[in-house]
C-alpha cells in the first residue's frame, strides 16, 4: 500500500492522480487541522481509505509536530512508500518524519516507479538538472524498510481507477505531549498589493547594499518603478530583510518584466530564481561578477551611487 499525502495546495489533488497512476493500493493522510480531504472527492476520485490526523493542537504547531504525527500514522499502518505533495509546510514536515525515523526521503520526484529497486528521477538544482537515482525498498539489510518521496508540484497522472462507493474516514490521534515545543504565535498575512510573484519590476538588494538601512534607496527606486524589494539569501541572513523578500532557491522564483539586481553576485542558488525575468539588470563593483555576466544590462559601480543617480535621473524626467 503507498500512502498518499495531501493538504490544500493546487497540486494535492495532482500529486494523488500520480500515486494512483503508479499501479499499487493507495490509502490518503490528511491533516484534519488544515480542513483538507473531502471523503465524497475523494471517493469519486477512487480513493477507499482516507486516515485523517486529529489533534486540537496541530494546527499551531510547527511542521515538526506534523511530522512527528505523520512518523506516529506510517509506524502504525507500515506502507511500502509515502508519497508527498511538494508545498513548503508538507515538505519541511516530511524531512522531520525521515529524521525521526531514520527514513531516506528523496525530495521533488517527477517520475517514480515501484519496481525493486524502485527508480526515481528528480528534480535538482533549482530545475537546473534531473538525478536519475534507485532506491532500495524491502526487507533486505542494505534497502529501506519504506520510500518517503515528495512529488513536485505540477506532476499528475492518469488516475485509471473509477470512483468508488464511498470512503471511509478513520481519525488517527497522535500523541503530541513529547513532540518539539515550536509553535506558532502568529500568523501575519502580507499586505495587499503585489507580491514578489506578482510584480512587474522587481529592485533586489544583496550583500553590496551593505546594511537595512542601505535598503532605503531600493524601496524609494521600486516605488517609482511601480514594484516591489526583493532580495539575496545573504541579506536575510544578516536580518536586512525578511525571508518572503527572497529571491532563489529557497526563496520565490520571480519572471518580473525587470529585475534590478543590486550588489547581488549571482550564486546559482539566485539565479534559478531570478533568470527567468524577462530583463536584467545588474548594478555591481565586480564586472566578472556572474550576474553581471548574465545579465541583459550592467551597470559597473557602486549601488550608493548608481541607484540615487537613476532616482535622480526619474525625477528630472518627471518634472519635464
Ligand atoms: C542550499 C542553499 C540554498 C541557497 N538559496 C539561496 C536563495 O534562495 N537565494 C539566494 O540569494 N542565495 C541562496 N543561497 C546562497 C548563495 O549561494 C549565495 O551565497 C548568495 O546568493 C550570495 O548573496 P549575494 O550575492 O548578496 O552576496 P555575495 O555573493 O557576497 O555578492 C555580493 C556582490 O555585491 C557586489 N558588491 C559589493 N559591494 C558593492 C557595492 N557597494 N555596489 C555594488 N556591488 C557591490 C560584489 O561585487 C558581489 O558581486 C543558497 C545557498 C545554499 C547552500
Amino acid at each position: 500500500m503507498i500512502l498518499a499525502v495531501l493538504d490544500d495546495s493546487p497540486a494535492a489533488l495532482d500529486m494523488l492522480a500520480f500515486t494512483q497512476s503508479l499501479g499499487r493500493q493507495v490509502e490518503v493522510a490528511t491533516f484534519a487541522a488544515f480542513d483538507t480531504g473531502d471523503p465524497d472527492d475523494l471517493a469519486k476520485r477512487g480513493v477507499r481509505t482516507l486516515h485523517r490526523i486529529t489533534h486540537d493542537e496541530l494546527a499551531d504547531r510547527a511542521p515538526a509536530a506534523s511530522g512527528d504525527a505523520l512518523a506516529q500514522l506510517i509506524g502504525h499502518l507500515r506502507p511500502d512508500g509515502v508519497l508527498a505533495v511538494s508545498s513548503d509546510g508538507i515538505t519541511e514536515a516530511m524531512a522531520h518524519v525521515a529524521a525521526v525515523t531514520g527514513l531516506p526521503l528523496a525530495t521533488n520526484c517527477v517520475e517514480v516507479s515501484t519496481g525493486d529497486p524502485w527508480l526515481l528521477t528528480r528534480v535538482r538544482g533549482g530545475g537546473m538538472l534531473l538525478e536519475e537515482s534507485e532506491l532500495h525498498v524491502g526487507a533486505a539489510d542494505s534497502a529501506a524498510s519504506m520510500a518517503l518521496l515528495t512529488i513536485a508540484q505540477g506532476v499528475t497522472g492518469d488516475i485509471g481507477a473509477g470512483p468508488v462507493e464511498s470512503c471511509e474516514v478513520r481519525e488517527f490521534v497522535p500523541d503530541l505531549s513529547e513532540t518539539t515545543q515550536a509553535r506558532v504565535v502568529e500568523r501575519a498575512s502580507r499586505g495587499s498589493g503585489m507580491t514578489l510573484a506578482t510584480a512587474p519590476v522587481i529592485v533586489s538588494g544583496g550583500r553590496g547594499v551593505g546594511s537595512a538601512e542601505g535598503y532605503r534607496v531600493l524601496e524609494e527606486l521600486a516605488e517609482r518603478l511601480g514594484g516591489v524589494v526583493g532580495c539575496s539569501r545573504v541579506a536575510t541572513n544578516n536580518g536586512w530583510r525578511p525571508h518572503s523578500d527572497q529571491v532563489g532557491l529557497t526563496g520565490t522564483k520571480v519572471t518580473p518584466d525587470l529585475y534590478l539586481a543590486c550588489g547581488i553576485s549571482g550564486a546559482t542558488q539566485h539565479w534559478v530564481g531570478c533568470m527567468d525575468s524577462k530583463v536584467i539588470m545588474a548594478i555591481n563593483t565586480d564586472p566578472e561578477a556572474p550576474l553581471v555576466r548574465r545579465a541583459t544590462y550592467a551597470v559597473i559601480g557602486d549601488v550608493h551611487e548608481v541607484l540615487p543617480a537613476i532616482i535622480e535621473e526619474l525625477n528630472a524626467r518627471s518634472k519635464t
